[in-house]
This record gives C-alpha cells, sequence and structure tokens, in this order.
C-alpha cells in the first residue's frame, strides 16, 4: 500500500532557532533589527527539507488527480518552459519591447473566439469565478445602456450551479434566483418560464451541467432568455467536454467565461494563479474591460479605445504566465487535437462510470459527458474520499452538486490511460466492499498519509493560517 514521507520522519528543518547576527547597514536605528530569525544551515538540509516537503503534497505530477469540476488534467513540462521565457518581462515595458508578448495575448484571443465562435475577448480576469463577476459587470452594462437595469434585477440560475455562480450574481448587485432541476438532472423549461419575464438580466449555467449532463434544451433555453430581453452567460468551467463539437454561441449564449487553468492546462489548486477570460457577441464586444491586445498590421499594440468599456478589472493584463501556457497548449494540439481531448475526456469518464456502477448509486439516467456523479451505497461521501488517499490517490469532489446528497463528483480527464482508470476503478470498488464488510476501516481514514483525519469543522471555525501559529 501507498506510504507518503511523514512529519515524523527526521531531516525537517526546525523552523525556530533565533540567531543573534549584527547587521552592519547604514540604517535608521529604530528600522533595525536586533535578532534575524533565520535557520542557519547548510544547502543540503534545505535540499532535503524542500524535497521532504513535495514528498508530503500531492499533485497531477504523482497520480491520477479525479476532482470533478476542476479539471485536473497533465500539465505538459513545455508549457512551463515556454512560459519561463517570459519571466523577466516587466509590465510597464514600452510596446516596442514586448512585441512577442503581446502577439500571444493576440493571438489567443483568437483561438479563443475561434473555439467559443464569440466576436471578441477580454484576457484579463485571474480566474473562473472573476470571469464571472465580470460577465455579471458586462449584463450591468448591456442593461444600463437600455435604460433597463432599474427593472431588471434578478439572474436565473439552476439549483445544480457551481457555487461561485450565484455568488458573482450577487457581488454585481443582482437578487438570485434559483430553479430546480427536472428528474432528468436537467433545466426545469416550465420552472424556467415560470420565473423568467422583464424583471431578468441574465441566465447562468454551465453545460454539461455539473452532473456531466449535456443539457439538450440548450437552444430552447436561449430562445426564452433572448424573447425576454435577458441574456444567457456560459460559465464555461465545462468545456473541456465540447471544445471543438459544438460552441457556447452554437448553443445559444451571449457572454462566456473560459477556465484556462481547467481546458488548457495549468497547474492549479491550492490557490495558483489562473486565468479566466471572457468572450462576449454582438453588441457586448462595446462593453469589454480594457486594454485588448490588437494587431494593426505591422505592430501589436494594447487597444484601450473600447467604447463603452466597464473599465480595468485587473492591474495590468491579467495573469501573462497563465496565458502563455494556454497558449502554448491549443499550438500544440491544434484543432484535431483539442476535439480529441474532448472525445477522450468523455470516452475515459464514461469507462470508469461504467466500471463503478455496480458498486455505487448512480442518480438520473442520461448519458454522461467528462464526468459524472455517484453515491456510496453503504458509507458516506466523505470516509470514501479519505479512504482513497490511503491507497495515493487524491479524492474526487464530494458534496458537490447539492442536489446529489453524498455526491462524489468524478472527472478523470483524458490525460488518463486505460491502466491507471482501472487501477482508480479497483479502488473504488475495493472501498465499497469494505464499506459493507469492514466499515471502521473507512471511519478512521486515511492511515497512511502525513496528516491523519482532520477536524474539517474545527478547520474551517479557527484556521491556523501561518506557520507562527503552529510553531
Ligand atoms: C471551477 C469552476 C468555477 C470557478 O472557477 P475558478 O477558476 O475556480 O474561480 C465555476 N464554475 C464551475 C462549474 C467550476 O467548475
Amino acid at each position: 500500500m501507498y506510504h507518503q514521507a511523514t512529519y515524523d520522519e527526521p531531516l525537517l528543518i526546525e523552523l525556530k532557532g533565533e540567531e543573534e547576527r549584527s547587521v552592519d547597514v547604514d540604517l535608521p536605528e529604530n528600522l533595525k533589527r536586533e535578532k534575524l530569525n533565520i535557520p542557519n544551515l547548510e544547502e543540503w538540509q534545505v535540499v532535503r527539507h524542500y524535497t521532504r516537503l513535495s514528498q508530503m503534497n500531492y499533485g497531477i505530477d504523482i497520480n491520477t488527480y479525479p476532482l470533478g469540476s476542476c479539471t485536473m488534467k497533465y500539465n505538459p513540462k513545455l508549457n512551463e518552459e515556454i512560459a519561463r521565457w517570459f519571466m523577466y518581462l516587466h509590465p510597464y515595458q514600452d510596446e516596442r519591447t514586448v512585441q512577442g508578448a503581446l502577439q500571444i495575448m493576440y493571438e489567443l484571443q483568437e483561438m479563443l473566439k475561434k473555439i467559443t465562435d464569440m466576436d471578441d475577448f477580454t484576457l484579463q480576469p485571474a480566474a473562473g469565478a472573476h470571469g464571472e463577476l465580470t460577465g455579471m459587470f458586462l449584463v450591468r452594462a448591456y442593461h444600463e445602456f437600455h435604460g433597463e437595469l432599474e427593472k431588471r434585477r434578478n439572474v436565473i440560475l439552476p439549483d445544480s450551479a457551481h457555487g461561485t455562480n450565484p455568488a458573482s450574481a450577487t457581488m454585481a448587485g443582482f437578487n438570485v434566483i434559483e430553479i430546480k432541476s427536472n428528474d432528468r438532472g436537467m433545466v426545469d423549461i416550465e420552472a424556467l418560464e415560470s420565473v423568467v419575464d422583464d424583471t431578468t438580466a441574465a441566465f447562468m449555467i454551465t453545460n454539461p451541467n455539473t452532473l456531466g449532463i449535456f443539457e439538450e434544451d440548450i437552444v430552447e433555453i436561449a430562445k426564452i432568455m433572448h424573447k425576454n430581453g435577458a441574456l444567457l452567460y456560459y460559465d464555461g468551467a465545462n468545456l473541456n467536454a465540447i471544445m471543438g463539437i459544438t460552441s457556447p454561441r452554437l448553443m445559444g449564449f451571449d457572454i462566456v467565461h473560459l477556465n484556462l487553468h481547467k481546458t488548457f492546462s495549468t497547474p492549479h489548486g491550492g490557490g495558483g494563479p489562473g486565468g479566466g477570460p471572457v468572450g462576449v457577441r454582438g453588441e457586448l464586444v462595446d462593453f469589454l474591460p480594457v486594454p485588448i491586445a490588437r494587431y494593426d498590421g505591422t505592430k501589436y499594440y494594447l487597444d484601450y479605445n473600447v467604447k463603452h468599456s466597464i473599465g480595468k478589472v485587473r492591474s495590468f493584463f491579467g495573469n501573462f504566465g497563465v496565458m502563455v501556457k494556454a497558449w502554448a497548449y491549443i499550438k500544440r494540439l491544434g484543432g484535431e487535437g483539442l476535439k480529441e481531448a474532448a472525445i477522450r475526456s468523455v470516452v475515459n469518464s464514461n469507462y470508469l462510470k461504467e466500471r463503478i456502477k455496480p458498486y455505487y448509486d448512480l442518480p438520473y439516467k442520461d448519458l454522461r459527458k467528462h464526468e459524472f456523479v455517484v453515491k456510496p451505497k453503504n458509507a458516506r461521501a466523505l470516509d470514501v474520499a479519505k479512504r482513497l488517499l490511503d491507497f495515493g490517490v487524491h479524492a474526487p469532489t464530494i458534496y458537490f452538486p447539492l442536489i446529489v446528497h453524498e455526491a462524489l463528483m468524478i472527472e478523470p480527464t483524458e490525460s488518463e490511460n486505460k491502466e491507471t482508470l482501472d487501477r482508480f476503478a479497483e479502488i473504488m470498488i475495493q472501498i465499497a466492499k469494505e464499506a459493507e464488510e469492514n466499515p471502521d476501516i473507512l471511519k478512521d481514514a486515511p492511515h497512511n498519509t502525513a496528516v491523519k483525519r482532520v477536524d474539517d469543522v474545527l478547520a474551517a471555525r479557527k484556521p491556523v493560517l501561518t506557520w507562527k501559529d503552529k510553531y
């Protein structure tokens, strides 16, 4: 069974050890420190310390990471290398000296336009949720321009929505109306029609939805929104299932955000840098944030001249390194490669679903796309997730979407091969059997990790946010 480095093993640096050193620099006396709190160590000690810390961590470079909704696909190292070429650029550099960087931004916008069929893009938002907020500001600006913001106060979303959707709509000043999904796990058209009217600003939805089910009435939904003067917002976190096969525009969406760090591969989780570009169609292009990278036939430049721009939504130009990685990923795969990635992600997810289906409850009948949601038959989702860690596998997303109780949301992505999928399925099957025969082994799990079962509630109520609190 899996063994992970533990805190108890030797060679961890003691982060205490204050040292007295005289600091001979010309500073005002009151600013000088009397003591330096820096450990005095050999190089090899520092190397071993950080190597050991990395062994206590988990990432996609170690094993599969089937975290539903988060699209934890493999991050090719070439992309990191290419992003590193740009690391000495400064955002205040003259445009003439950063033509290559501007070209990458411009080309990325063009590629995202092609993938989504949208008319224009901003690369500024720093993550999906930030893209949503930007999108909601665009909804505001659009209705304000048409003199309707006063009455269009409501944003509608399904009860399967990601938690960031209602949060973004609320932060942008809208009221949120949640509608129930139907018994197939899709938007209930009747429920939608009963709440849409001239107070509706927008409908926010992801497709395939968070159950991994494709909303087959999406074109009808778009018609209902547009007939009522409202906009349709695409949460693009699930684009991995459909890229190259259909597009947000074909489905009828007006505004989309994409999660560069999910669909187009950048190491994420733990709050690392992300990218949440927002694309729009039609007259919405006049409201986009500035600046936008443009090309005039001879040179690339930043265009601050957007007619009714909502302004800036982030300092400088967004997370440029993430843009470079997305650019490199898309360039390398090409249109056909992206489409194949989508198809494989769907095939992998359905293969895994079929393998574990006899041992877990599978709510809803329709075909799944790149992810699926199951429920343990004889255990809590939390205990299954903790037990998975003992086998050296990252747990899936749990307790989301909210409409499935004890949900385990599994997304293997296209990166995994049949051997990894089979191994994961076998572990899931073994845990299902343990839940029946020896449930205590689940309740005490994990047994083999550096940190054993943690008190999640206490951690949320009394978070320890710096090492100083610990040592
Ligand atoms: C991840 C995700 C988001 C939020 O994106 P972040 O980049 O994490 O801010 C929104 N909606 C869905 C469905 C997601 O999976």
